[in-house]
């Protein structure tokens, strides 16, 4: 049996990555803070021997130590995320992403043990480019705007990782997740699906922001674990960068129609300044698509949820969570 130690593994990605390994019959330490994520993304698991959950921070680097000596193979998920949550919590994000993947890296190195390393499609910026390939330049914008500060350590996590990967120390695997959105994602952090689904469920006005002519690609989250077992089950992915999102490119504001339309809502789509949101400092991507031809070619992954899927699947999670 392989054991994997996934950090990050009570979030809402890293919840359903732990389910899908626990099914395939490998054991999973989840080492969490629950800053983001929470036990209860779990609860459903812990009738499973081969689950442990270990409440602490990747930057206890004793307690990263012995759990890295006894895992096969060490998914780190643990980040901060959710531009809200990191425009609110900015040191913290970033020493995050900095010292605790550094300690993450480094207990890795001391026990020679392959690392998948998830990054995010920030780490593009403001390149214009679509779709957006993995070689493609990283363009972020002046340190003055504190979003950047998460594109740029998550940046630095990719180089940092690469680097222990060319010095042979171990094998890195990164993939760059895009808009990735399902059940269990809180609407706390920011996200704009869970966020436009729990207005238009209460019939409240649902916010969309600057002019909502803003593109994105969501993927389901069952899409994006099965494109991570893909990548951890393929030897070749180690030392490589991959894309992994959704290919339907759509407006926030046909997003937020689609949804209201889904939920039968009879809410208002209210057009929102970015700087009543935010701050005057606040800036956004245009357009963010990825080309995801390097990840087909690699383990075949095609996304199999449309959007209106999608939708409906996070429609009816969003009903059970504000019921309960
Ligand atoms: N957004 C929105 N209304 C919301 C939350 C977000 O219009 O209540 C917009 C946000 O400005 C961005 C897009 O939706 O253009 C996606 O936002 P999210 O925070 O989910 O992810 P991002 O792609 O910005 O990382």
């Amino acid at each position: 049996m392989k054991r994997y130690l996934v950090t990050g593994g009570a979030g809402f990605i890293g919840s359903h990555l732990c389910e899908a390994l626990l099914a395939g019959g490998n054991g999973v330490y989840v080492l969490d803070d629950q800053s983001t994520g929470h036990r209860h993304n779990l609860a459903h698991l812990f009738g499973n021997r081969e689950l442990r959950f270990i409440p602490g921070s990747i930057t206890d680097a004793p307690t990263l130590s012995r759990l890295v000596g006894t895992a096969h193979h060490v998914i780190h998920l643990a980040a901060a995320v959710g531009v809200k949550y990191i425009l609110e919590n900015p040191l913290e994000s970033i020493l995050t992403n900095v010292v605790g993947t550094e300690r993450v890296l480094q207990a890795c190195r001391e026990f020679e043990k392959p690392l998948f390393l998830a990054s995010t499609s920030e780490v593009y910026g403001l390149q214009t480019h679509a779709p957006l390939r993995e070689t493609d330049y990283s363009v972020i914008g002046a340190t003055s705007v504190s979003r950047w500060s998460y594109a740029c350590s998550k940046a630095l996590d990719e180089f940092m990782a690469l680097a222990f990967h060319h010095q042979g120390a171990f094998p890195v695997t990164i993939a760059r997740f895009f808009n990735t959105v399902g059940p269990r994602q809180s609407p706390a952090y920011g996200m704009v699906m869970p966020r436009l689904v729990d207005q238009a469920i209460r019939d409240q006005p649902m916010t969309v922001y600057g002019d909502g002519t803003q593109t994105r690609t969501f993927t389901h989250v069952a899409d994006c674990t099965a494109a991570i077992l893909g990548l951890l089950a393929h030897p070749e992915a180690a030392g490589e960068v991959y894309n992994i999102g959704g290919t339907q490119e759509i407006s926030i504001l046909q997003l937020a129609n689609m949804i209201k339309l889904q939920a039968e809502s009879a809410s208002e789509i209210q057009l929102l300044p970015y700087d009543k949101v935010y701050n005057s400092n606040f800036e956004d991507m245009p357009r963010r698509v990825p080309d995801i031809s390097k990840l087909r070619k690699a383990i075949g992954f095609t996304p199999t949820m449309s959007l209106e899927r999608i939708i409906t699947d996070v429609i009816s999670d969003r009903r059970a969570a504000l019921v309960a």
